[in-house]
């Protein structure tokens, strides 16, 4: 079980974080309760230490602040737990391996010792003798213990084979729930995490990351018009051209439904407005089968972008608001374009 604590302590981390509940925007929901629980309980040190620089800062959490928080700091944390002790395991039984097999080792050689010594004495002229003849029960014991040893040997090989297999499994498991199974990107979690991991490794002198929103036009008509299965396919082609565009350090995220993301790390503004007008040039130029090979290819699909660039101390949500802004104002101009988001007004020029 996660949580070893008593009934009266637990009582008391209930009230505690019902207490802090109570002051912030998000909803009383398990999620927001966990994050609370784990802060009061002093059970997560990272969270705390998180939580604490956002409250001192004043404002009140809303439910995304906490989602992120829940999901950055409990369900990334258990999926690395998994993955560290999958990984001690796996080195342990190794250990146990290498000892296992100096065990078999030391044990061979004291057999080969004790054939040597009883061949020297027994007698020449009767071939036989007591002590002989103990000595062979001593070989005898010896031969049982190398049995023994190298079946503990086949057996901890196996369960080095298997623990490796779990690993894996657990590490591809991980990855899979950071995977949208429509167009293979990485979801919205993936994205979350990806842009956290950008904005964590930022150094005061190295260029910002950019962001890019991204949405179709007129999808509702797409779907209204040729039904969700070809919705759906749309999806999965543009999901394929910034998969075959986005590469390298950058990540190519579904943000949801009919939104894409793209987290571009240390990169110009001039840079990302680039790539976002090849994207939306390759997506306008670009023909979706609607069903099997024969039938009619349609086109006239088009993409919005919105693209912001970080600005220094700008969190993920201001950086992905800004760039939402623009996708907004990409659409109110006409849809099928690039805006780039104006910085904001306090920290221009930096
Ligand atoms: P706009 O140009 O303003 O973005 O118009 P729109 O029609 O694209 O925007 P709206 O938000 O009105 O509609 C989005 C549509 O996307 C509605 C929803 O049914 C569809 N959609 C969202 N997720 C999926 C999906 O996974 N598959 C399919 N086929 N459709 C989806
Ligand atoms: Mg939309
Ligand atoms: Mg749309």
């Amino acid at each position: 079980m996660k949580y070893r604590h008593s009934a009266a302590q637990s009582t008391e981390y209930l009230r505690l974080a019902i207490k802090h509940m109570a002051q912030h925007d998000a909803g009383m929901h398990p999620t927001s309760y966990t994050v609370w629980y784990e802060y009061v309980s002093g059970a997560n040190p990272a969270l705390r230490s998180e939580l604490d620089s956002l409250l001192q800062r004043g404002g009140r959490l809303n439910d995304e602040t906490i989602d992120d928080l829940h999901s950055r700091h409990i369900n990334e944390l258990d999926a690395k737990t998994a993955l560290r002790i999958g990984d001690s395991v796996t080195q342990l039984v190794s250990h146990v391996s290498e000892s296992t097999a100096a065990a078999g080792d030391e044990a061979t050689r004291f057999g080969d010792s004790l054939v040597r010594w009883n061949e020297e004495l027994i007698d020449p002229a009767t071939g036989n003798d007591a002590l002989s003849s103990g000595v062979e029960d001593i070989l005898r014991g010896t031969r049982q213990m190398q049995e023994a040893i190298s079946t503990l040997k086949t057996r901890l090989a196996e369960s080095v084979r298997e623990t490796e297999h779990l690993r894996q499994e657990v590490a591809r498991a991980r990855e899979e729930a950071l995977i949208d199974g429509l167009t293979g990107l990485v979801n919205r979690k993936g994205f979350d995490l990806a842009l956290a991991a950008c904005l964590a490794e930022l150094q005061a002198e190295s260029i910002g990351p950019c962001l890019l929103m991204i949405d179709l036009d007129h999808f509702k008509k797409i779907n209204d018009g040729q039904g969700h299965v070809f919705g759906d396919r749309v999806l999965a082609s543009v999901g394929q051209i910034l998969r075959a565009n986005v590469k390298g350090k950058d990540t190519a995220a579904r943000y949801g439904g009919e939104e894409f993301a793209v987290v571009l790390p240390n990169t110009p503004r001039g840079g990302a407005v680039g790539l976002a007008e090849a994207l939306r040039a390759l997506v306008a130029a670009s023909q979706v089968r609607r069903s099997g090979d024969r039938e009619v290819l349609v086109g006239n699909i088009s993409v919005s972008i919105g693209v912001a660039d970080h600005v220094a101390g700008e969190s993920a949500t201001d950086l992905v608001s800004r760039a939402d802004r623009a996708l907004y104002a990409a659409k109110m101009q006409g849809r099928n374009r690039v805006v780039l988001a104006p910085r904001p007004a306090a920290k221009t020029g930096q």
